[in-house]
C-alpha cells in the first residue's frame, strides 16, 4: 500500500469540499481561521511519516488537547479520578450543561467540556495556573518530541473573554463540590490547554505513544502502561466525538478526538497515528471534511479495530 499516494489523492478529492462546513465563530479568534486549509498526516510506529497539504501548519488544537491532559490527569488522580468525571457517552453536545444536574455534577466523561474542567482541577492541584498549564505543555512537547509547539495567547484570550457555558459549567461543577479549585483558576488552565497550536504533524507524532501501548518507540520512552493507552483509546472511541461518537465509530471504526478547531487526531493501534485538520465544522462541532478524510483513509487501508 502506497500511503503516500493515498493521503495525496485524498488531499486532492476533499480539498474542493472545504467550504462546507462551518468555522467555529463563538470563539472570535477562531473564527478568522481560512477555511480552505486541509492538512493530513500520517505517522507509523515504524518510524514512516506521511503527509499531505497543511500538515506543517499550526491550528488550534482545542478539544483534541484533552486527550493530553486526561493523560496526565490519571498520572497524578489514578483511578480516583474516576469518582469525579464518568466513562460514559454523553449522547449530548460537547457544551452542553442539562445531565450536571441529575448527575450531582459529576460530568458523564473526560472529553465533555465539563469532564476536561474538573481534568484541568485535578492538573491544577498543588499549583498555580502557570505551573499547571507549563506542566501541559511540557508533557505534550515530551510525547510529540518537539520543543516548538506552543499555546496561542490570542486563542486563550479570547475564549476567556467569550467562555460564558464553559464559566457556568465550571461554577455549576463547583457548587456540588467537584470543582476543588477558584472557578477562574482552572478555566486558565483549561482555555490554555485549548489553545495549544500544533500541526498535523506535531500532533500525529505526540499521539503515537497511544497507538504503541503507552510507548513511544520513535524516542523510547514508556509515557503510560499499556492497560492505560487501551483505556483512553476506548474513551476516544466512545465519547471522542460527543454525540456523534457512534457514528464515528461506524464510519471510521477508530479512536478519534476532535476539536473545534477543525483537528482530529485518531489511533490505529499497534500501527499508527493520524491527524486531519480542516476548520469548517458539521452540525455536531466535528471537522467536516476531516471526517470524511479519516473515513476513506480508514476504507482504503482496511485499518479499523473492528476488523483483522
Ligand atoms: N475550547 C473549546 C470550548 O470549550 C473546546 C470545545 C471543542 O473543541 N469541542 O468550547
Amino acid at each position: 500500500m502506497d500511503v503516500q499516494a493515498l493521503v495525496e489523492r485524498v488531499h486532492g478529492e476533499l480539498k474542493t469540499r472545504t467550504d462546507e462546513g462551518k468555522v467555529a465563530d463563538y470563539i472570535p479568534e477562531l473564527a478568522k481561521v481560512d477555511k480552505a486549509k486541509l492538512g493530513l498526516a500520517i505517522q507509523m510506529l515504524d518510524g514512516a511519516s506521511f503527509a499531505a497539504g497543511d500538515a506543517d501548519e499550526p491550528f488550534s488544537a482545542q478539544s483534541v488537547s484533552k486527550v493530553f491532559t486526561l493523560t496526565l490527569a490519571l498520572g497524578r488522580a489514578g483511578e480516583a479520578l474516576w469518582s469525579r468525571v464518568g466513562r460514559e457517552p454523553s449522547g449530548s453536545p460537547f457544551n452542553s450543561i442539562v445531565q450536571l444536574e441529575q448527575e450531582r455534577g459529576v460530568p458523564r466523561n473526560p472529553f465533555i467540556n465539563a469532564g476536561a474542567i474538573v481534568v484541568a482541577d485535578v492538573i491544577l492541584s498543588g499549583h498555580q495556573p502557570r505551573e499547571a498549564i507549563g506542566d501541559i505543555l511540557r508533557f505534550v512537547r515530551f510525547v510529540a518530541d518537539d520543543d516548538t509547539i506552543a499555546i496561542d495567547p490570542l486563542v486563550a484570550r479570547s475564549e476567556t473573554e467569550t467562555g460564558f457555558r464553559n464559566i457556568a459549567l465550571a461554577n455549576y461543577m463547583r457548587a456540588f463540590g467537584n470543582i476543588h479549585h477558584p472557578v477562574e483558576k482552572v478555566l486558565g488552565v483549561y482555555f490554555h490547554h485549548c489553545a495549544l497550536a500544533m500541526s498535523c504533524r506535531q500532533l500525529a507524532r505526540a499521539g503515537l505513544y497511544l497507538a504503541g501501548g503507552g510507548r513511544n518507540p520513535l524516542t523510547g520512552s514508556a509515557v503510560i502502561s499499556t492497560e492505560r493507552a487501551r483505556r483512553i483509546n476506548a474513551l476516544m472511541l466512545t465519547c471522542g466525538h460527543y454525540d456523534a461518537s457512534g457514528d464515528f465509530a461506524f464510519r471510521v471504526g477508530l479512536p478519534g478526538k476532535s476539536g473545534v478547531g477543525g483537528g482530529i487526531l485518531a489511533i490505529v493501534p499497534g500501527r499508527a497515528a493520524i491527524a486531519v485538520w480542516s476548520p469548517g465544522l458539521n452540525a455536531r462541532g466535528n471537522s467536516l471534511v476531516g471526517s470524511l478524510a479519516l473515513e476513506m483513509i480508514a476504507r482504503e487501508t482496511g485499518w479499523s479495530i473492528f476488523s483483522p
